[in-house]
């Protein structure tokens, strides 16, 4: 395999930047600087340095599916001593981060992983990737107010995509909605809310693409197969 996806495939960084790292003579095959980008290696014979760090084969990619509980920042680290994600997975040797955010107080579906490449894929617009939301939000919704968001609302940083919307149940002072968008703002469905007057109370991830929390309990994560993650890219 060709140097750079062996080192993305390892979690150190995305295609890119282990392309960049390469060019730059970061790393050594079996002791040698190699700069060229069509260098190929095994990883079974060859070793593989990185800044003088060797980059074995127990760095091969890994994938969690975590159901987040409200409470936890998605980042590696929290400068105010918040409780990451992290905190969550077991034994997983630091090198893992979250594929996208979920708010600190927001519930649901996070991937975690240690492959930048698929990382990447996974939050760029262009794969336009279907994210399911439930929302219990303020207030008595009406099926109509929820037009807006299927056409598209304007939020301060532009109008937003149109969005699937369906009003779930509604109680005496608040009502719970199911939206489905394929962009990735930042804390889009609470804007998305607060626009149509329904500002959110709750917030939950149950969907990323085909994958659902389907037996995962908040707190629990499973890891995902790699059928499920060769038809994610
Ligand atoms: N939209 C939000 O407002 N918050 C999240 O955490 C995710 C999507």
């Amino acid at each position: 395999m060709r140097i750079a996806k062996y080192l993305a495939h390892s979690g150190v960084a995305s295609r890119r930047r282990c392309e960049e790292l390469i060019k730059a003579g970061q790393v050594k095959v079996n002791g040698t600087v190699i700069t060229a980008l069509g260098t190929q290696v095994n990883p079974d014979v060859d070793i593989i340095e990185l800044r003088g760090e060797i980059i074995t084969n127990s760095q091969l990619a890994v994938y969690y599916l975590l159901n987040k509980p409200p409470g936890y920042i998605c980042s590696v680290y929290d400068p105010q001593g918040r409780s990451t994600v992290l905190d969550l997975i077991e034994n997983c040797g630091g090198r893992i981060y979250p594929v996208g955010r979920l708010d600190y107080d927001t519930a649901g579906l996070i991937i975690l992983t240690n492959d930048g490449e698929f990382a990447n894929l996974m939050v760029h617009p262009r794969y336009k990737i279907k994210k399911t939301y439930e929302a219990w939000v303020k207030g008595r919704v009406r099926e109509q107010e929820l037009m807006p968001l299927t056409k598209g609302i304007m939020l301060e940083d532009g109008m937003t995509a149109p969005a699937e919307a369906r009003l779930l149940r509604v109680k005496a002072q608040e009502s719970l909605i199911k939206i489905v968008i394929h962009e990735g703002r930042k804390r889009q469905i609470k804007r998305m809310c607060a626009a149509i007057g329904h500002p959110v109370i709750r917030l939950k991830r149950t969907g990323f693409d085909f994958l659902s929390l389907d037996g995962l309990q908040e707190g629990q994560y499973r890891f995902l197969s790699s059928s499920e993650v060769k038809a994610l890219k």
